[in-house]
């Protein structure tokens, strides 16, 4: 499947890692829109938010865990920010699931 964060999953594009374990990858996004802006995938494809099910959901509770591990790690004790984009009026751009960690500056609410 061509996907780029099955690609970043499996090593076929590098990326900056900021914590892995044997489900779950977290990187920098390449963009980043915050001083901290991190992406949190599960290694196996999933499309979306919309894709979750009973089957795969203990997934995003282990991503849940981890993002609370690095938040530590980078200091985040004044507050963060995680979000999944889904689909077209989400604005997804990549179609395999993934939480943004956005901190590092005050957020803005309601997002745009
Ligand atoms: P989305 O728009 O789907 O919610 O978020 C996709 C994110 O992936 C964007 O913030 C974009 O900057 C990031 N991104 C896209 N391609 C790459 C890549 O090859 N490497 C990294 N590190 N980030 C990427
Ligand atoms: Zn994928």
């Amino acid at each position: 499947m061509d996907c780029i964060f099955c690609k970043i999953a499996n090593g076929e594009i590098p990326s900056t890692k900021v914590y892995e374990d044997d489900l779950v990858l977290a990187f920098k996004d390449l963009e980043p829109q915050a001083p901290v802006h991190v992406l949190f995938i599960p290694k196996e494809h999933i499309a979306s938010a919309a894709d979750i099910t009973p089957e795969n959901s203990h997934l995003v509770a282990h991503i849940y865990e981890a993002a609370a591990k690095v938040a530590k790690d980078l200091e985040l004790e004044n507050g963060f920010r995680i979000v999944t984009n889904v689909g077209e009026d989400g604005q997804q751009s990549v179609k395999h699931l993934h939480f943004h960690m956005l901190g590092g500056r005050g957020m803005h609410w309601p997002p745009g």
